[in-house]
């Protein structure tokens, strides 16, 4: 029998497959063409050649044993050394192979380090609207996600008097996601700073270590010059999540890693955990062959330019039809005020256009819609009279 805690989340993949199904209804009806389908935050520009270049090389070059078989459960040493390198050259740090820890994409990053500091009933604090899946990462090792309420007036930074009120004993991490999904903004050096001193200082209180968890799967994906704060400068206790999956489009392939920075509460002891908790969590290891062609043409990107075009472009035909919207830093996501209290009506009412979002509340964030713009630009284009025509029965 289906456990009581899974039984929830069977029901809600129902949701999310009617959703999909939603759409494939439409496209039998008004034609693939004219459902514009911006709920899915799968990246569409394709992977940059020198990735499938370097899978060949790998593949006609290694010793298939090593290619194919097991290795250390943090992962292949020339693959974490090119990690260590880019990230040395990028951030003047000195990190070494020992700092990092190659998984199965962020999310199973974060799953290893819950895994790693998570005792039954302790806390990990995030700020509403959140990627919702932290919600399960947290609860894999029997913790509870603390969720700060949204800051709209604030810019959708973390509520700083929250965050201090909601640590106590049991706050084992905060997390912090920058670029932001669904938000789509960039915490900037001064949030940050506010983040670590707020932490050191309860820290201090409490006697406890509170780890400062950077899940940065869209790091890369940064559209006005804005630089992503590199967390471990800013506090000892920082732990980064990084992964491939959105800059080199990636996602399928599931690799990413953990930076443990030396300055970190035992940190020797927690690069060691790291790896048996990959091991005892199931994924043993991050997939050899695309650590391997990894390790020959990491420091490629995607073509960024494409989705800053379409976030800039969706931006401006949604604010032309009336709608409020956050203007896109980073990431691919584009965060919309709802013009009806209920965004959940308000997405029925999208759907009369064939335009498919995101209700916020799937991100603990009632009241906004998210839109993903990694979409052909087309989709763009053809869905902007639809938003005009849905601008003009909210706004006039
Ligand atoms: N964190 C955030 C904020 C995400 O949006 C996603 C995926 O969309 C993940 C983590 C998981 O990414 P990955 O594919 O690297 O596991």
């Amino acid at each position: 029998m289906i456990s009581k805690s899974m039984s929830p989340r069977v029901e809600n993949s129902s949701a999310i497959r009617a959703m999909f199904e939603e759409g494939l209804r439409m496209a039998r009806i008004v034609g693939p063409e004219n459902v514009y389908d911006f709920s899915l935050g799968n990246p569409n520009v394709p992977a940059p050649p020198e990735v499938n270049q370097a899978i060949i090389d790998v593949v006609k070059t290694e010793d298939p044993i090593k290619l194919h078989g097991y290795m250390v459960n943090s992962g292949f040493d020339e693959t974490r050394q090119a990690v260590a390198d880019d990230l040395n050259d990028r951030y003047g740090t000195k990190y070494g192979i020992s700092n990092i820890v190659m998984s199965t994409g962020a999310a199973m990053c974060m799953n290893i380090i819950f895994r790693c500091i998570l005792d039954i009933d302790d806390e990990v604090i995030v700020s509403a609207p959140y990627f919702v899946d932290y919600t399960n990462y947290v609860s894999n090792w029997h913790g509870k996600l603390e969720v700060l309420p949204a800051n709209p007036e604030g810019g959708f930074m973390p509520r700083m008097d929250e965050l201090e009120k909601r640590i106590n004993k049991k706050t084992k991490a905060v997390i912090i996601n920058n670029p932001n999904n669904p938000t789509g903004v960039i915490y900037p050096e001064s949030v940050i700073k506010e983040i670590a001193a707020i932490l050191e200082k309860k820290q201090k209180e409490l006697g406890t270590v509170i780890y400062l968890i950077a899940d940065e799967p869209y790091r890369e994906l940064v559209y006005d010059g804005t630089q992503v704060p590199h967390i471990p400068d800013y506090y000892d206790n920082a732990l980064v999540c990084y992964s491939y999956s959105k800059s080199l489009s990636l996602a399928g392939e599931r690799i990413g890693y953990v930076v443990v920075p030396d300055r970190s509460d035992q940190a020797e002891q927690f690069k060691i955990a790291l790896g048996i908790a990959n091991r005892i969590s199931g994924a043993i290891n991050a997939p050899s062959l695309i650590q391997l062609a990894l390790a020959r043409c990491l420091r490629t990107k995607v073509d960024i330019d494409f989705y800053k075009r379409n976030g800039q472009d969706l931006y401006e035909a949604l604010t032309d039809a009336g709608f409020d919207c956050l203007k896109p830093q980073g990431a691919f996501y584009l965060w919309m005020k709802s013009p009806d209290a209920d965004e959940k009506a308000f997405v029925e009412a999208l759907k009369e256009e064939h335009i498919l979002v995101t209700p916020g509340s799937a991100f603990a964030g009632p009241g906004y819609v998210r839109f993903s713009y990694c979409v052909a630009h087309e989709t763009i284009e053809r869905a902007t009279p639809g938003f005009k025509r849905i601008g003009q029965k909210y706004f006039h």
